[in-house]
């Protein structure tokens, strides 16, 4: 039976959240749904730590423009590690969560257009909702991990780490040769297809695995 859980965003795995490091189009159906082409290496952006929030708090949607979810496997470093192999990679793991790269996608259509960063789109307070994280010892990084989102009661997202371009370790070796990556630190692995739009009010209902489950709602962000 899945469990419901109750509890914060995993401070009990680390002290000060450092930075957030996400993949995108990792998955070759997302990339499609997107209309991109599929990557030939790692696709990296990245989240300040002031993004984070607790999945278990209401997600609060930004004023203005459209704000779209992803659901991803996230990764929490447990260790300093810089140009590591997979085998590292593994043991610098120190736990499997689940996290929401959300976006403000209008807002990210107009950037990309113009080649310009997507800080603004994906950076924002509140841009990455995240769960607590089953320690490393009981859910392997390196084994098929299955996710999914319902909202509104509806599947939307239903993911398998196997369907990665690029997987987990192969990830984690890749982003050390360019950022070290340090105890804290968090990495959102890329989302599968089916994401879309987000309205104040609605219902989400996230699993990992046989882990847990994680039930929220979403509300308008006050005057920003
Ligand atoms: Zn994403």
């Amino acid at each position: 039976m899945l469990k419901q859980l109750q509890m914060t965003t995993g401070a009990e795995f680390h002290s000060a959240p450092g930075k957030i490091v996400c993949v995108g189009r990792n998955y070759a159906a997302h990339a499609k749904e997107l209309d991109n082409p599929i990557p030939e290496e790692p696709l990296l952006f990245m989240k300040p730590a002031t993004a984070l929030t607790s999945l278990n708090d209401k997600i609060m949607i930004p004023q203005g423009g459209d704000c779209h979810y992803e659901t991803e496997i996230a990764l929490l470093i447990g260790q300093e590690i810089s140009s590591c192999s997979r085998q590292e990679a593994l043991l610098a793991i120190a736990g499997v969560g689940l996290a929401l790269d959300l976006t403000k996608r209008e807002l990210q259509s107009q950037l990309k257009a113009k080649s310009w960063p997507w800080d603004v789109a994906k950076g924002f307070d509140g841009a990455c909702p995240i769960s607590a994280f089953v320690p490393a010892s009981v859910l392997s990084p390196a084994s098929d991990i299955q996710f999914s989102l319902e909202l509104e009661g509806e599947l939307r997202q239903s993911g398998d780490s196997r369907n990665m371009l690029f997987s987990t370790l192969s990830l984690i070796e890749y982003i050390s040769r360019h950022f070290t990556l340090l105890p804290g630190d968090i990495v959102l692995t890329g989302t599968p297809e089916g994401v879309g739009e987000l309205k104040p009010g609605m219902s989400l209902r996230l699993s990992l695995s046989d882990q847990f489950v994680v039930e929220t709602t979403t509300a308008q962000m006050p005057g920003s």
